[in-house]
């Protein structure tokens, strides 16, 4: 099955939604292999945002990054980068679709509730970073025969 990455950001954690966007990926069949609490800082951030560190908004980005502890995760599934993604909506709250957990939750571009890996190479990578091997749990759901047909496992 594939793995993906999601961090319940500082926004998540203050507005109290952990409950409610964790609920969301178990109901939709996701099995979670690893999750936990940490304090993110400006090396991990650096490397987790590589792509947007020139960026104006990047010092915003990165103290709003800091300002609770967060909630990583590893779900488990098929596809589960793109049902993830798909489930996640636009970067910009505003204009992600109802029905999306950014769509449904909030209302900014930056407190933007998740983040979720944006493909199976970086879900790699972002595992790894976050991760170390012995926090990610390799069981199996009683409810997988109800949640897939044989022919998609
Ligand atoms: N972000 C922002 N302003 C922007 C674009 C991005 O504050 O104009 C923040 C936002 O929190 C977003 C994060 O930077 O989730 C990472 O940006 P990316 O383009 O990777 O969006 P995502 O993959 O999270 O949808
Ligand atoms: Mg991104």
């Amino acid at each position: 099955m594939e793995q993906t990455f999601i961090i319940l950001k500082p926004s998540t954690i203050t507005r109290a939604l952990v409950g409610d966007v964790l609920t969301r990926f178990q109901r939709k069949g996701l099995r979670i292999a690893g999750i936990k609490m940490m304090q993110l800082d400006e090396d991990i951030l650096r490397r987790h945002y590589a792509h947007l560190v020139d960026r104006d908004f990047f010092p915003d980005l990165l103290k709003s990054m800091m300002v609770t502890p967060v909630i990583v995760a590893v779900l488990s599934g098929k596809d589960a980068v793109a049902v993830v993604r798909s489930m996640t909506g636009a970067t910009n709250c505003r204009k992600a679709a109802p029905g999306t957990i950014r769509g449904d939750f909030g209302m900014s571009g930056q407190e933007n509730i998740i983040h979720a890996s944006d493909s199976p190479e970086n879900a790699a990578i972002e595992i790894e970073r976050f991760f170390k091997p012995e926090e990610i749990f390799d069981y199996t759901l009683l409810t997988l025969p109800a949640t897939y047909a044989p022919d998609e496992l």
